[in-house]
């Protein structure tokens, strides 16, 4: 069998992915079972760079092909904010309970129209040998007027899916993934991962 590390120290997309990719004959590793203690700094403007970043820096450290996640909220009232800096966002310690208030205080009296959000995830397959793929999914909603729900993580409480009347974090994961950014990423990625060249022939 196949192995694929799924390069992320987030643990809510660790078990995202592991869901997602459940029935594909790879086997999927972490860095914790692979003992990789390595941080890598997000220097990138963007999703893209950031993922391609993180994948090709954990494909080198482990030898082995590397799944990464770069994802985010893009608040249109906010000017496209917080976008790549999501989990940054007010001070990288900030609590999301902080991070709501703050957001939601820019946006009092704000009508839905112009309450539009987006979730965006972008996810970089890459092989040591500098080889890699990359696709991108997104989930368009609207920021709420007040946190709701429990499950899920970060944004999720004020992501209001306007066609379910629910914010993300009152689904379950598996509705969750059937329908969120990483979700519709992960499937693309899967289609690139039943396909995945057994002698990927690296970029010139
Ligand atoms: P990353 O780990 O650098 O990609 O940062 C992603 C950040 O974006 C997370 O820490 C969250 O703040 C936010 N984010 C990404 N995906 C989601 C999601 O599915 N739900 C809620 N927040 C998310």
């Amino acid at each position: 069998m196949r192995s694929l590390l799924l390069a992320t120290t987030n643990r809510h997309k660790i078990e995202e992915f592991r869901a997602i990719f459940s029935d594909l004959p790879w086997q999927l590793l972490s860095l914790h079972d692979m003992h990789v203690d390595m941080d890598v700094e997000e220097t990138g403007t963007t999703f893209a760079a950031n993922a391609a970043l993180k994948a090709l820096a954990y494909a080198h450290a482990v030898g082995m092909l590397a799944l990464a996640d770069d994802s985010g909220i893009e608040i249109d009232a906010l000017g496209g904010a917080p976008g790549v800096y999501s989990a940054r966002f007010i001070r990288p310690d900030a609590s999301y309970d902080e991070r709501f208030r703050f957001i939601l205080e820019k946006m009092r009296g704000l009508p839905v129209e112009k309450r539009t959000a987006r979730f965006r995830s972008v996810i970089v397959l890459a092989e040591p040998s500098g080889y890699m793929r990359s696709v991108e999914g997104v989930i368009e909603g609207v920021i709420a007027d007040a946190p709701r729900g429990q499950n899920g993580f970060g944004y999720d409480p004020i992501f209001l899916v306007p066609s379910l009347g629910k914010t993300t974090a009152e689904l379950s994961s598996a509705d969750k993934n059937s329908i969120s950014h990483r979700g519709l990423a992960a499937q693309k990625a899967r289609k690139l991962l039943e396909e995945w060249p057994v002698f990927p022939i690296p970029p010139q």
